[in-house]
């Protein structure tokens, strides 16, 4: 072993999985919760959900960090991203 912790996730079509920590990501939750996200290592899928108890400690135990701030930050930078230019306004 690398000494990469495993950490148990629920997938939904599989149910309890066993991933290692370097195929978790963390991602703030609105609510001030934490959600995590992961490929699943049977399916394949991309699942996200909502850290349990064990999820957070074993997480922040490694110091994995929350990457993602929320979605709705994510959306304000997609928004905020410089698209159209608005052109000067003659005055
Ligand atoms: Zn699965």
């Amino acid at each position: 072993m690398s000494g990469d912790a495993r950490v148990r996730v629920r997938c939904p079509q599989c149910g309890p999985r066993t991933v290692g920590l370097s195929a978790i990501e963390l991602v703030a939750a609105d609510a001030g919760g934490v959600n995590y996200r992961f490929g699943c290592p049977n399916c394949g899928k991309r699942v996200v959900a909502s850290a349990d108890r064990d999820v957070q400690r074993t997480l922040a135990r490694n110091r994995v960090e929350v990457v993602v701030p929320s979605l709705k930050e994510e959306l304000a930078e997609l928004e905020s991203q410089p698209g159209v230019q608005e052109g000067p306004t003659p005055s």
